[in-house]
C-alpha cells in the first residue's frame, strides 16, 4: 500500500528512465531532417565521420543521438521502416547492457540495429543471439541492408560450418547466432591446440533475443561435448599380452624390467625393461622397428605399456575391485563399497579389463560443458529484449545484474484479455476447446491454440479431426517451414495449434502475411495488384471478427509463458483476444488452487460442462503461479550455487590454456614447475629442518628416477658431502637442468614446441579426469543430507580439494612427460602428432538437452567433421545422478531443504 503511494508520488523507477530517455529520443528526432537532407553517399559517410570523433576521444555515448538517427534514416530509405520512437527507446536500453521488455510485433529485430551500429563505431564486437538457425539467418541478411549501407560487416554462426568460414564470420563488427552455436563455439576453441584453431575472438557484447527462455527456462541446460574416447580395444588386448613377459625388479638396482612405486601406485621401465618392452612391441608389430618407445610420437604406445603394468601388479581381484557381470567394479579402499559406474581415468581401467579378459568399454567423456547461465556471464556487456521480463525481473538482477525496462507500445494495445474459464473435468474442457474453436470459424476469425506440450497438440488434433475442422498442428521442429505457416496463420478462419515454441520470432499479420507472398512476385505486375487486393480484403474481414484469438488449453507454472502466447495477439495495436482454459484435473489447479475453486463450484451448483468464470478465480490462478515461479526462483538459485563452483575452475583451466597457446615460449614457465616438482619431491622424503635418520633416501631416489628418468648418488652425496636438506635440493635441481640442457641441446625450438603441446596435452586429460569426478561428486553430494552435513558446503570444499590436486598431477605429469620424453631433430614440426584438437581427434556428440516439457522438440546433435564415425545419439544427458538408495519423488528431498525431493533436487533428475 505504501510502496503504492511512494511510486504515485515519485513515480516507479521505469516512468523515471522512460521520461529520460524520451528526452534522448527528443534530440534524435530534431536530427531528422538534417538527416533526410542528406544524399545517399553523404549519408553512408557518416560512419568515417563518427569513426574520426572516436578516434579523437569521444565516446559512444556522445555520438549515440546523431548515430541512432543516421541509421533511421538509413532503414526507411533500404527498409523501408522508419524506427519509431520506442524502438528508438528499446535501442538505447540495449545499449546500456539492460533487458528492453518489448511486447511481440514492437520489431526487436530492427530495434537490434542500433546499438549494433554504435558498438561497431567503437570497435565493440556485437553478438546478436537468436532461439533458432533460422532467425539468425533471416535476420542477418533482412536488416544487412542496413549495415551494407553503413559499411558494417555481418556474419552468420551456424552449426557445422566450415572453419575458415566461421572464422571470418567472427571477425564481422555483427554476428548473428544461436546460443547453442555461440556456446558450443567457445568450448570448442577452448578445445583447440593452436591459436589457429580458435574462431571465436572475445566476448564483449551480446543482445540476446528472448531473453527470458535463455537466461531462465533454458539457464541450466548445458551444452556437452562429449566424445567416445578412442577405440583402443586392440591395443589395450595386444599389449596386455606382451605384459606378463615383463618383470618386476625384486629388489632395487636389481634384475627386472621395470620397478614398481607402491606409494604412488606408479612403474616405471628399467633400462632393460625398456629394450626388452621395444622388442615384444615391435615383434607383435606395434612398433616400427626404426623408431623408440621414448619417441614423442610413441607416447600413446609408452602409455598402455605402463597402464598395463600398473594394472598388473597395483591393482588387485577382489582387493581393489571386483570381476561382476562382465564388468570391473571398483572397492573404495577405505569404505570397502563396490563403486558400481566409476571408472579410474588415465586408461587404467581398460588396462584392468584386458587383465580381466571382460569386455573392454569406450567411454563417452565429457570433453567440455558449459550452462547457458554461466556463457553468457562471460560477455563484457549482455543486454536482452523480449517481450516478456517484467515477471522475473528481480531474477535477473540478482544473478545476472541486468535491469528490466519496460518499453511501451507503440500504438496502444487493445486486446482483450478475457477470465479464465476453469471446467470440473479435463474432459469437458476439451469439449468447451472445440466448441471455442469451431465459434471462432464460424465468425472467420484466426485462432492461435497454445498448448504445453507436443502430446496435447495431437490429441487436440484427433478431436479436431473428428469435426472435420481444417487446421496445422507445429511443435517446433522444423523452425523454417513453421515460420512460413504461421506467418499465414493470421488469414480468416485459420486454426493454428502450436506448442509455445513452434514459429517463434515470426510475426503473425492479420489477414496473412502479404511480404511473403509477393516476395518473388513483379512490383509492376497484375498479379502484385490482386494479391494486394486480396490481402487487403482479408486483412478487413478479419479485423472485423476481432483479429487474432489465442486460445490455450492450460496455464503454465509461470505467469511470463501465458503472457508469451498471449502476446501473439493484439500486436502493433491490433484488434484480438485471449482466453485460457482450465479443469480441476490439470496439474496447477490440483496442486495450488483446486480446494477453494472446487468448493465454489459444489456451492453453485454446477452441472456437467458448465464453468466458472471469473476475475476472482484468474487471480487466484495467478497468486498460486506466483507461488510456484517464486519457488524455482529458490531452486534456479541453489543449483547455481553448485554451478558455480565448477565455473569458476573451468575459467582457471581454460585461462591457463589460453595464455599457453599466446605464448611462444613457456620455458619460464615450464622452469617454475620443475624447481617446485623438485622441492616437493624432494621434501617429502626429506623434510626440511629434519636429521639425516629421519630422511627416507631410497624413496627419494626411486621418486627422482621414476619422476626425472635421472638415477643419482643421493647416497653417496651425502655420505661424503655432509649435505643438509636445502644443498641437497640444490644438487639434485642442477642435476635435473642439467640433463634437460644437455636432451635439449641443439634443438632448442623443437623442445620450446615440445614442453607447449605436453603441457596442453596434460592439461587437457587431467581437466577432463577431473569433469568427470566432479560429475561423480555432484551425484554423491545429495546423499550427504541424511549425515546432518550441509551439501553445498561438502560440494565446495571437496572440489576445491580435488581441483587443487589435479594442479599437482598437471605440474607433476608435464615434467615428468618432460624428462622421459625423446625428441629426435629430424622430427619434421608437423609429426607433432598429438598436436591435434581433441575435437577432430574422436568422434565428437554435441548435446543440449532442450527443455521437454515446453514442447523444445529433441536434443540438438551434429556432427562437425566429415570423416568421423558414425555415433550413435546421445539422447538424454543426465546432469544429476543418484547412486546409492534412489529417493522417492514424494519422499523429504535428501538435501535437508524439507521439501520433496521431486520439487528440489529432484526437479533436475
Ligand atoms: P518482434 O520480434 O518484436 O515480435 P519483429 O522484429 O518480428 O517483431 O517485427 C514485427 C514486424 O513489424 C515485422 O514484420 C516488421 O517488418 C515490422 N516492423 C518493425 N518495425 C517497424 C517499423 N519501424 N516500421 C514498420 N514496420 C516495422
Amino acid at each position: 500500500m505504501i510502496s503504492k503511494t511512494l511510486t504515485k508520488v515519485f513515480g516507479s523507477r521505469n516512468t523515471r528512465i522512460l521520461k529520460e530517455l524520451s528526452r534522448i529520443v527528443a534530440g534524435i528526432n530534431a536530427l531528422e531532417p538534417q538527416m533526410q537532407a542528406l544524399s545517399d553517399t553523404e549519408l553512408a559517410a557518416k560512419t568515417a565521420y563518427f569513426k574520426d570523433r572516436i578516434a579523437g576521444g569521444e565516446t559512444a555515448e556522445d555520438i549515440l543521438p546523431e548515430a541512432f538517427a543516421v541509421v533511421r534514416e538509413v532503414s526507411q530509405r533500404t527498409l523501408k521502416m522508419r524506427h519509431f520512437d520506442v524502438q528508438l527507446m528499446g535501442g538505447i536500453v540495449l545499449h546500456r547492457g539492460k533487458i528492453a521488455e518489448m511486447r511481440t510485433g514492437e520489431g526487436k529485430t530492427l530495434v537490434a540495429t542500433l546499438p549494433v551500429y554504435v558498438n561497431a563505431l567503437v570497435g565493440h564486437r556485437v553478438h546478436i543471439v537468436t532461439v533458432n538457425d533460422y532467425l539468425a539467418r533471416r535476420d542477418a541478411e533482412w536488416m544487412g541492408a542496413i549495415y551494407g549501407f553503413l559499411g558494417i560487416s555481418v556474419g552468420v554462426v551456424v552449426p557445422n560450418q566450415p572453419r575458415e568460414e566461421k572464422k571470418q564470420a567472427y571477425q564481422c563488427d555483427v554476428v548473428y547466432g544461436t546460443n547453442n552455436e555461440f556456446g558450443f563455439d567457445y568450448l570448442r576453441d577452448n578445445m583447440a591446440f593452436t591459436k589457429e584453431q580458435r574462431s571465436q575472438g572475445p566476448l564483449t557484447y551480446a543482445i540476446v533475443d528472448e531473453v527470458d527462455s535463455i537466461l531462465i527456462d533454458e539457464a541450466r541446460t548445458p551444452l556437452i561435448i562429449s566424445g567416445a574416447a578412442e577405440d583402443s580395444t586392440k591395443l589395450y588386448r595386444d599389449v596386455n599380452r606382451l605384459i606378463p613377459r615383463l618383470k618386476r625388479q625384486e629388489v632395487e638396482d636389481g634384475p627386472g624390467d621395470f620397478s614398481v612405486d607402491e606409494k604412488m601406485r606408479q612403474v616405471s621401465l628399467t633400462d632393460e625393461g625398456h629394450d626388452k618392452a621395444e622388442q615384444l612391441l615391435v615383434n607383435a608389430g606395434l612398433l616400427d622397428p626404426n623408431s623408440s618407445l621414448y619417441d614423442y610420437s610413441n607416447i600413446a604406445l609408452l602409455h598402455h605399456i605402463h597402464a598395463g603394468l600398473r594394472a598388473h601388479s597395483l591393482f588387485n581381484r577382489d582387493v581393489d575391485y571386483i570381476v561382476k557381470n562382465d564388468q570391473i567394479i571398483i572397492i573404495d579402499e577405505f569404505t570397502g563399497r563396490m563403486m558400481a559406474g566409476r571408472r579410474w581415468g588415465d586408461g587404467l581401467h581398460q588396462a584392468v579389463e584386458a587383465k580381466e579378459g571382460v569386455s573392454i568399454q569406450r567411454e563417452n567423456q565429457t570433453l567440455a560443458s558449459i550452462t547457458f547461465q554461466n556463457y553468457f556471464r562471460l560477455y563484457d556487456r549482455l543486454a536482452g529484449m523480449t517481450g516478456t521480463a517484467d515477471t522475473e525481473a528481480e531474477e535477473f538482477q540478482q544473478i545476472y545484474g541486468l535491469e528490466v525496462v519496460v518499453i511501451p507500445t507503440h500504438l496502444p494495445m487493445i486486446r482483450d484479455d478475457l477470465p479464465d474459464l476453469v471446467y470440473r473435468t479435463a474432459r469437458e474442457k476439451f469439449t468447451a476447446i472445440v466448441e471455442g474453436i469451431l465459434g471462432c470459424r464460424s465468425r472467420k476469425q484466426p485462432v492461435l491454440v497454445g498448448t504445453a506440450s507436443i502430446e496435447t497438440s495431437e490429441y487436440l488434433s484427433r478431436l479436431l479431426q473428428k469435426q472435420r475442422i481444417p487446421h496445422q498442428v507445429l511443435n517446433a521442429k522444423h523452425h523454417e517451414r513453421e515460420a512460413q505457416i504461421v506467418a499465414q496463420a493470421g488469414r480468416p478462419g485459420a486454426v493454428t495449434i502450436a506448442t509455445n515454441m513452434a514459429g517463434r520470432g515470426t510475426d503473425i499479420v492479420l489477414g496473412g502475411n502479404l511480404e511473403m507472398e509477393l516476395a518473388d512476385v513483379e512490383e509492376s505486375s497484375a498479379k502484385y495488384q490482386s494479391l494486394s487486393d486480396e490481402w487487403l480484403e482479408r486483412h478487413n474481414a478479419v479485423v472485423a471478427a476481432g483479429g487474432l484469438h489465442v486460445l490455450s488449453t492450460e496455464r503454465h507454472e509461470s505467469r511470463r509463458v501465458d503472457n508469451q502466447l498471449r502476446g501473439r495477439s493484439g500486436r502493433q495495436g491490433d484488434p484480438g483476444s485471449s482466453r485460457f482454459y482450465l479443469s480441476l484435473e490439470d496439474d496447477l489447479m490440483r496442486i495450488f488452487a483446486s480446494e477453494k475453486v472446487s468448493s465454489l463450484m459444489g456451492k453453485l451448483g454446477m452441472e456437467d460442462g458448465e464453468a466458472i468464470e471469473h476475475s476472482w478465480v484468474t487471480k487466484s490462478i495467478e497468486n498460486a503461479q506466483r507461488k510456484v515461479e517464486g519457488r524455482n526462483f529458490d531452486i534456479r538459485k541453489q543449483l547455481l550455487e553448485f554451478d558455480d563452483v565448477a565455473n569458476e575452475q573451468r575459467k582457471v583451466v581454460y585461462e591457463q590454456r589460453s595464455e599457453l597457446m599466446d605464448a611462444d615460449d613457456i620455458s619460464a614457465m615450464i622452469q617454475n614447475i620443475r624447481s617446485a616438482t623438485i622441492r616437493n619431491v624432494v621434501e617429502s622424503s626429506v623434510p626440511p629442518d629434519t636429521l639425516e635418520d629421519q630422511w627416507d633416501v631410497e624413496q627419494l631416489s626411486r621418486d627422482f628416477e621414476h619422476i626425472f628418468n635421472l638415477r643419482l648418488p643421493v647416497q653417496k652425496w651425502l655420505n661424503e658431502d655432509k649435505l643438509n636438506p636445502e644443498e641437497l635440493l640444490e644438487r639434485m635441481e642442477q642435476a635435473v637442468l642439467g640433463d634437460y640442457a644437455e636432451r635439449s641441446a641443439g634443438k632448442e625450438d623443437l623442445f620450446r614446441q615440445v614442453e607447449k603441446s605436453i603441457m596442453l596435452m596434460v592439461l587437457d586429460s587431467q581437466w577432463k579426469d577431473h569433469l568427470l569426478n566432479m560429475d561423480h561428486l555432484r551425484q554423491g553430494i545429495h546423499l550427504r543430507g541424511y549425515a546432518q552435513k550441509n551439501p553445498r558446503q561438502e560440494y565446495k570444499r571437496e572440489s576445491f580439494e580435488m581441483f587443487s590436486a589435479m594442479l599437482e598431477r598437471v605440474r607433476m605429469e608435464i615434467i615428468r612427460a618432460l624428462s622421459w620424453v625423446k625428441v629426435e631433430l629430424n622430427e619434421a614440426r608437423e609429426q607433432l602428432q598429438p598436436a591435434k584438437p581433441q575435437v577432430e581427434d574422436r568422434s565428437v556428440v554435441y548435446s543440449h538437452p532442450q527443455v521437454e516439457a515446453i514442447g523444445g522438440g529433441t536434443p540438438q546433435v551434429a556432427r562437425p567433421t566429415a570423416g568421423a564415425a558414425p555415433q550413435s545419439r546421445r539422447s538424454t544427458v543426465e546432469t544429476f545422478k543418484r547412486s546409492g538408495r534412489k529417493v522417492g519423488r514424494n519422499e523429504p528431498c535428501p538435501c535437508g531443504s524439507g521439501r520433496k525431493y521431486k520439487r528440489c533436487c529432484g526437479i533436475a533428475a
